[in-house]
Protein backbone atom coordinates (compact mmCIF):
# COMPACT_ATOMS: atom_id res chain seq x y z
CA UNK A 1 0.00 0.00 0.00
CA UNK A 2 1.01 3.46 -0.90
CA UNK A 3 0.39 6.22 1.39
CA UNK A 4 0.34 9.89 0.46
CA UNK A 5 -0.87 12.67 3.01
CA UNK A 6 -2.10 16.04 2.35
CA UNK A 7 1.37 18.81 2.47
CA UNK A 8 -1.09 20.61 4.59
CA UNK A 9 -1.73 18.65 7.57
CA UNK A 10 -2.16 18.94 11.22
CA UNK A 11 -3.26 22.35 13.08
CA UNK A 12 -3.57 25.59 11.21
CA UNK A 13 -2.21 29.09 11.94
CA UNK A 14 -4.90 29.72 14.26
CA UNK A 15 -5.07 26.60 16.00
CA UNK A 16 -1.43 26.24 16.59
CA UNK A 17 -1.11 29.53 17.99
CA UNK A 18 -4.41 29.25 20.12
CA UNK A 19 -3.10 25.55 21.31
CA UNK A 20 0.85 26.48 22.15
CA UNK A 21 -0.40 29.66 23.76
CA UNK A 22 -2.79 27.82 25.76
CA UNK A 23 0.61 25.47 26.84
CA UNK A 24 3.07 28.22 27.55
CA UNK A 25 0.90 29.80 29.83
CA UNK A 26 -0.26 26.46 31.44
CA UNK A 27 3.82 25.19 31.91
CA UNK A 28 4.73 28.87 33.62
CA UNK A 29 1.84 29.99 35.37
CA UNK A 30 0.07 28.25 38.11
CA UNK A 31 -3.25 30.24 38.42
CA UNK A 32 -6.33 28.23 37.79
CA UNK A 33 -7.07 28.67 34.15
CA UNK A 34 -10.42 27.77 32.44
CA UNK A 35 -11.34 27.71 28.89
CA UNK A 36 -14.49 29.19 27.83
CA UNK A 37 -15.92 26.62 25.00
CA UNK A 38 -13.89 24.19 23.38
CA UNK A 39 -10.43 25.54 22.05
CA UNK A 40 -11.32 23.57 19.11
CA UNK A 41 -13.51 20.99 17.21
CA UNK A 42 -11.38 18.44 18.47
CA UNK A 43 -11.84 15.83 20.98
CA UNK A 44 -8.65 14.79 21.69
CA UNK A 45 -7.30 17.86 21.60
CA UNK A 46 -9.41 19.31 23.78
CA UNK A 47 -8.81 16.23 26.17
CA UNK A 48 -4.89 17.05 25.76
CA UNK A 49 -5.81 20.12 27.00
CA UNK A 50 -7.57 18.74 29.86
CA UNK A 51 -5.03 16.63 31.29
CA UNK A 52 -2.02 19.58 30.98
CA UNK A 53 -4.48 21.33 33.58
CA UNK A 54 -7.25 23.15 31.62
CA UNK A 55 -10.37 23.71 33.02
CA UNK A 56 -13.67 24.32 30.88
CA UNK A 57 -16.86 26.13 30.97
CA UNK A 58 -19.59 26.06 28.73
CA UNK A 59 -22.28 27.95 29.64
CA UNK A 60 -22.22 31.93 30.37
CA UNK A 61 -24.54 31.89 32.77
CA UNK A 62 -22.84 29.10 35.10
CA UNK A 63 -19.78 30.75 35.61
CA UNK A 64 -16.61 29.11 37.74
CA UNK A 65 -17.04 29.55 41.78
CA UNK A 66 -13.62 30.50 41.55
CA UNK A 67 -13.62 33.05 38.63
CA UNK A 68 -12.38 35.86 40.17
CA UNK A 69 -8.86 34.28 41.19
CA UNK A 70 -8.72 32.69 38.05
CA UNK A 71 -7.73 33.16 34.36
CA UNK A 72 -10.17 32.18 31.28
CA UNK A 73 -8.88 31.81 27.93
CA UNK A 74 -11.21 32.93 24.60
CA UNK A 75 -11.04 30.18 21.93
CA UNK A 76 -9.97 30.48 18.28
CA UNK A 77 -13.43 30.96 16.89
CA UNK A 78 -14.17 33.84 19.18
CA UNK A 79 -17.16 35.24 21.52
CA UNK A 80 -19.81 37.72 21.46
CA UNK A 81 -19.51 41.61 23.01
CA UNK A 82 -22.06 40.30 25.67
CA UNK A 83 -19.68 37.17 26.39
CA UNK A 84 -16.75 39.21 26.47
CA UNK A 85 -17.84 41.56 28.97
CA UNK A 86 -18.98 39.49 31.42
CA UNK A 87 -15.67 37.37 31.27
CA UNK A 88 -14.03 40.65 32.07
CA UNK A 89 -16.17 41.88 34.87
CA UNK A 90 -16.04 37.75 36.30
CA UNK A 91 -12.48 36.85 35.56
CA UNK A 92 -8.96 38.23 37.12
CA UNK A 93 -7.57 37.71 33.53
CA UNK A 94 -9.02 37.68 30.21
CA UNK A 95 -6.81 36.17 27.71
CA UNK A 96 -7.90 36.25 23.87
CA UNK A 97 -7.15 33.61 21.65
CA UNK A 98 -9.41 34.59 18.55
CA UNK A 99 -7.47 33.46 15.88
CA UNK A 100 -6.46 37.12 13.45
CA UNK A 101 -7.93 35.88 10.73
CA UNK A 102 -11.56 35.72 12.42
CA UNK A 103 -10.65 39.50 13.80
CA UNK A 104 -9.99 40.34 11.14
CA UNK A 105 -12.85 39.51 8.73
CA UNK A 106 -15.18 40.67 12.32
CA UNK A 107 -13.41 44.20 11.93
CA UNK A 108 -13.72 44.17 7.77
CA UNK A 109 -17.90 43.71 8.60
CA UNK A 110 -17.88 46.26 11.47
CA UNK A 111 -16.48 48.96 9.03
CA UNK A 112 -18.91 47.96 6.02
CA UNK A 113 -22.13 48.57 8.48
CA UNK A 114 -20.26 52.07 9.57
CA UNK A 115 -20.32 52.82 5.37
CA UNK A 116 -23.55 52.46 5.32
CA UNK A 117 -23.69 48.46 4.20
CA UNK A 118 -26.07 45.42 5.19
CA UNK A 119 -23.84 42.51 5.34
CA UNK A 120 -24.96 38.87 4.10
CA UNK A 121 -22.94 36.43 5.34
CA UNK A 122 -22.75 33.11 3.51
CA UNK A 123 -22.26 30.71 6.78
CA UNK A 124 -24.46 28.21 9.17
CA UNK A 125 -26.20 30.76 11.82
CA UNK A 126 -24.94 27.79 14.56
CA UNK A 127 -21.35 27.97 13.97
CA UNK A 128 -19.18 29.36 17.01
CA UNK A 129 -17.75 31.36 14.38
CA UNK A 130 -20.87 33.12 13.17
CA UNK A 131 -22.51 33.15 16.74
CA UNK A 132 -19.68 35.30 18.05
CA UNK A 133 -19.30 37.60 14.60
CA UNK A 134 -23.51 38.13 14.78
CA UNK A 135 -22.89 39.35 18.37
CA UNK A 136 -19.99 41.69 17.46
CA UNK A 137 -21.60 43.84 15.25
CA UNK A 138 -24.79 45.40 14.44
CA UNK A 139 -27.13 42.72 14.83
CA UNK A 140 -29.58 44.85 12.70
CA UNK A 141 -27.40 45.06 9.86
CA UNK A 142 -26.50 41.61 8.71
CA UNK A 143 -27.89 38.19 7.83
CA UNK A 144 -26.31 35.00 8.34
CA UNK A 145 -27.42 31.93 5.52
CA UNK A 146 -27.13 29.09 3.10
CA UNK A 147 -30.33 29.99 1.42
CA UNK A 148 -30.91 33.37 -1.05
CA UNK A 149 -33.26 36.06 -0.34
CA UNK A 150 -34.74 39.10 -1.83
CA UNK A 151 -33.60 41.79 0.53
CA UNK A 152 -34.86 45.68 0.84
CA UNK A 153 -31.60 46.73 1.13
CA UNK A 154 -29.65 48.21 -1.85
CA UNK A 155 -26.40 48.74 -0.44
CA UNK A 156 -24.96 45.46 0.01
CA UNK A 157 -21.67 43.43 0.82
CA UNK A 158 -21.23 39.85 1.19
CA UNK A 159 -18.58 37.57 3.24
CA UNK A 160 -18.15 34.46 3.54
CA UNK A 161 -17.12 32.27 7.03
CA UNK A 162 -13.97 31.17 6.75
CA UNK A 163 -14.55 27.85 6.56
CA UNK A 164 -17.00 27.23 3.88
CA UNK A 165 -16.28 25.78 -0.05
CA UNK A 166 -15.31 28.42 -2.58
CA UNK A 167 -17.14 26.78 -5.02
CA UNK A 168 -20.36 26.78 -2.99
CA UNK A 169 -19.80 30.82 -1.73
CA UNK A 170 -19.63 31.40 -5.07
CA UNK A 171 -22.47 29.62 -6.40
CA UNK A 172 -24.32 31.69 -3.43
CA UNK A 173 -23.22 34.88 -4.26
CA UNK A 174 -23.88 34.18 -7.93
CA UNK A 175 -27.89 33.54 -6.81
CA UNK A 176 -27.56 36.44 -4.55
CA UNK A 177 -27.30 38.81 -7.90
CA UNK A 178 -29.52 37.38 -9.90
CA UNK A 179 -32.31 37.43 -7.32
CA UNK A 180 -31.76 40.96 -6.30
CA UNK A 181 -31.25 44.70 -7.64
CA UNK A 182 -28.41 46.03 -5.81
CA UNK A 183 -27.26 49.70 -6.99
CA UNK A 184 -24.03 48.89 -4.67
CA UNK A 185 -22.40 45.93 -3.94
CA UNK A 186 -19.61 44.70 -2.34
CA UNK A 187 -18.22 40.33 -2.51
CA UNK A 188 -15.47 39.37 -0.03
CA UNK A 189 -13.92 36.48 -0.20
CA UNK A 190 -13.11 35.65 3.75
CA UNK A 191 -12.94 32.47 3.43
CA UNK A 192 -9.78 31.46 5.06
CA UNK A 193 -6.43 30.69 3.08
CA UNK A 194 -5.40 27.70 5.37
CA UNK A 195 -8.81 25.83 4.34
CA UNK A 196 -8.73 26.73 0.78
CA UNK A 197 -5.58 25.43 0.31
CA UNK A 198 -6.56 21.99 1.89
CA UNK A 199 -9.42 22.08 -0.70
CA UNK A 200 -7.31 22.30 -3.64
CA UNK A 201 -5.21 20.01 -1.79
CA UNK A 202 -8.37 17.27 -1.07
CA UNK A 203 -9.12 17.17 -4.52
CA UNK A 204 -5.89 15.72 -5.82
CA UNK A 205 -5.88 13.09 -3.36
CA UNK A 206 -8.90 11.59 -3.42
CA UNK A 207 -8.57 11.77 -7.17
CA UNK A 208 -5.16 9.90 -6.98
CA UNK A 209 -6.03 7.45 -4.19
CA UNK A 210 -8.33 3.92 -4.33
CA UNK A 211 -9.31 5.13 -0.87
CA UNK A 212 -9.29 8.34 1.17
CA UNK A 213 -9.14 8.68 5.08
CA UNK A 214 -10.07 12.46 6.91
CA UNK A 215 -8.94 12.76 10.15
CA UNK A 216 -10.56 15.33 12.15
CA UNK A 217 -13.49 15.99 14.70
CA UNK A 218 -16.98 14.48 14.00
CA UNK A 219 -18.20 18.27 14.53
CA UNK A 220 -15.63 20.39 12.96
CA UNK A 221 -17.19 22.31 10.27
CA UNK A 222 -13.52 22.16 7.91
CA UNK A 223 -13.30 18.57 8.54
CA UNK A 224 -16.61 18.20 7.14
CA UNK A 225 -16.07 20.04 4.00
CA UNK A 226 -12.98 17.92 2.94
CA UNK A 227 -15.00 14.64 3.55
CA UNK A 228 -18.05 15.83 1.27
CA UNK A 229 -15.26 17.48 -1.75
CA UNK A 230 -13.69 14.29 -1.53
CA UNK A 231 -16.50 11.89 -1.56
CA UNK A 232 -17.90 13.90 -4.46
CA UNK A 233 -14.68 12.54 -6.26
CA UNK A 234 -14.44 9.36 -4.18
CA UNK A 235 -16.40 7.25 -3.08
CA UNK A 236 -14.23 5.66 -0.92
CA UNK A 237 -13.49 8.16 1.90
CA UNK A 238 -13.76 7.61 5.57
CA UNK A 239 -13.90 10.31 8.01
CA UNK A 240 -12.32 9.24 11.27
CA UNK A 241 -11.56 11.04 14.37
CA UNK A 242 -9.80 8.55 16.36
CA UNK A 243 -7.48 5.93 15.08
CA UNK A 244 -9.66 3.14 16.84
CA UNK A 245 -12.36 3.59 14.55
CA UNK A 246 -10.27 1.41 11.85
CA UNK A 247 -9.77 -1.06 13.86
CA UNK A 248 -12.79 -3.37 12.24
CA UNK A 249 -12.14 -1.90 8.64
CA UNK A 250 -10.53 -3.39 6.12
CA UNK A 251 -8.39 -0.46 4.37
CA UNK A 252 -6.62 -2.82 1.61
CA UNK A 253 -5.71 -0.69 -1.56
CA UNK A 254 -2.80 -0.14 -3.70
CA UNK A 255 -3.17 4.05 -3.04
CA UNK A 256 -4.67 5.41 -0.10
CA UNK A 257 -4.90 9.03 0.57
CA UNK A 258 -4.91 11.23 4.00
CA UNK A 259 -6.47 14.62 4.41
CA UNK A 260 -6.75 16.34 8.15
CA UNK A 261 -8.96 19.01 9.24
CA UNK A 262 -7.44 21.99 11.02
CA UNK A 263 -7.65 21.20 14.26
CA UNK A 264 -6.41 18.42 13.82
CA UNK A 265 -3.20 17.49 15.85
CA UNK A 266 -0.01 16.01 14.20
CA UNK A 267 0.57 13.21 16.83
CA UNK A 268 -2.73 11.71 15.75
CA UNK A 269 -1.96 12.13 12.58
CA UNK A 270 1.46 10.31 13.21
CA UNK A 271 -0.69 7.44 14.83
CA UNK A 272 -2.50 6.60 11.92
CA UNK A 273 0.41 6.32 9.80
CA UNK A 274 2.38 4.17 12.28
CA UNK A 275 -0.85 2.29 12.37
CA UNK A 276 -1.13 1.88 8.67
CA UNK A 277 2.86 0.89 8.62
CA UNK A 278 1.77 -2.17 11.11
CA UNK A 279 -0.88 -3.24 9.84
CA UNK A 280 -0.70 -2.91 6.02
CA UNK A 281 3.69 -2.27 5.39
CA UNK A 282 2.47 1.06 4.04
CA UNK A 283 4.92 3.38 2.56
CA UNK A 284 4.65 6.64 3.28
CA UNK A 285 5.37 8.87 -0.15
CA UNK A 286 6.85 12.22 -0.11
S1 LIG B 1 -9.07 27.82 9.83
FE1 LIG B 1 -8.19 29.82 9.35
S2 LIG B 1 -9.58 31.26 10.35
FE2 LIG B 1 -9.98 29.28 11.28
S3 LIG B 1 -8.64 29.20 13.07
FE3 LIG B 1 -7.51 28.27 11.36
S4 LIG B 1 -6.28 29.93 10.50
FE4 LIG B 1 -7.89 30.86 11.75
Amino acid sequence: MKVKVAEKVGFCYGVNRAYNKTNEMLKKDNKKTYLFGELVHNKIVVQNLKNSGINIFKDINKLPTDSKTSKVIIRAHGITLEERRILEDNFDEVIDLTCPIVSNMTSFVIKKQKEGYFIVVYGSKQHPEMRALKGSVDQSKIKITKDIHKENYKKVCIVSQTTVDIKSFKNFYTEYLKTNDFSDIIIKNTICIETSKREIEAKKIANWADKVIVLGGKNSSNTKKLVNISKTINEKTLHIEEIEELKNKDLSCEKLGILTGTSTAIWTLKELTEYLKNKYSAEILD
